[in-house]
């Protein structure tokens, strides 16, 4: 029998959205680009997910994430029209 790999959930840490230690397990999820599975956790304050991956961008991808997003906007508009 293939034994599969979790991450075992750990004692949920404060929501990094809102900061209310309100989270719980929803699930186990593959990340995209690093094929890790990771536990997800829902916030009941903010209704926002997260896991503890320690995964932070620096400076300069959070710019290219800002220029995607205004990329894609200008797009939709665009097709908007
Ligand atoms: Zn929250």
């Amino acid at each position: 029998m293939e034994q599969t790999t979790h991450v075992v959930p750990v004692a949920p840490l404060p929501c990094p959205v809102c900061g209310e230690s309100f989270l719980v397990f929803v699930t186990h999820k593959m990340t995209i680009r690093t094929k890790r599975d990771l536990p997800l956790y829902g916030c009941l304050a903010c209704q926002s997910f997260s896991n503890p991956s320690g995964y932070v961008e620096d400076e300069a991808q959070l710019a290219r994430d800002l220029d995607w997003h205004m990329q894609t906007d200008e797009e939709q508009k665009v097709c908007r029209i």
